[in-house]
């Protein structure tokens, strides 16, 4: 397996921005949500297993599952909510761990908004934060998406506090300024990884 750099902020904070610069240098990147989408797909067995548990209901007309109603589900009964993630989150795990696995890159950047909730920090060497104020992390969000100021908050508030990731993070780039400015923090991070991947 390869030297994996763990990467993480919360909503709109910019980790998609950092991690495509990354991967322009040719690193490998996994994101933690693309393989969260993956496992669900259609025909896929975690799809599988929750058409056959909630029915119908649980699908959309194209084959696809139906997110809202899901996410009432679960919302409403805990105990579903424990089924769920007990049919995704080992699916996940493990496809991470393959696509980590098969990267060839000098290093690997794992992408995870929940990378110290989940547990998947685990299977990293290092972490970094991509961090901004509260208020940038809403007005890029809302710019982004056209959500609504509060549906952005409500996802900061279920999220670790910024406090606690940056004492977790082994290291911090602060993305409250430009773009230029989060790649120059980059260049030299990525430096620092190169060396610390080579000596793995
Ligand atoms: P999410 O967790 O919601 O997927 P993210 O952490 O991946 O978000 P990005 O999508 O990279 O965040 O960035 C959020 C928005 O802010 C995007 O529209 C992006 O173009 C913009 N953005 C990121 N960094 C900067 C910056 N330094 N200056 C201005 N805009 C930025």
């Amino acid at each position: 397996m390869s030297w994996v750099l763990g990467l993480t902020g919360g909503i709109g904070s910019g980790k998609t921005a950092a991690s495509d610069y990354l991967a322009n240098k040719g690193i490998c990147v996994v994101d933690a949500d693309v393989v969260a989408r993956e496992v669900v797909e259609p025909g896929q067995p975690a799809w599988q297993a929750i058409k056959e548990h909630f029915g119908a209901d649980a699908l959309l007309d194209d084959q696809t599952l139906n997110r809202a109603w899901l996410r009432t589900k679960v919302f409403a009964e805990p105990e579903q909510r424990r089924w769920l993630e007990s049919q995704t989150h080992p699916r996940i795990r493990d496809s991470i761990i393959q696509q980590l696995q098969n990267a060839t890159s000098a290093y690997a950047v794992l992408v995870s908004p929940l990378l110290f909730e989940s547990g998947q920090s685990l299977l990293t060497q290092r972490t970094l934060l991509i961090d901004v104020p509260v208020t940038t992390q809403i007005d890029r969000a809302t710019q982004r998406d056209q959500n609504q100021a509060e549906q952005i908050q409500r996802i900061i508030d279920a999220q670790m506090p910024r406090d606690e990731k940056r004492q977790r993070a082994d290291d911090i780039a602060d993305n409250s300024g430009t773009l230029a400015a989060l790649h120059q923090q980059l260049d030299a991070l990525h430096e620092q990884y190169l060396q610390l991947a080579s000596h793995n």
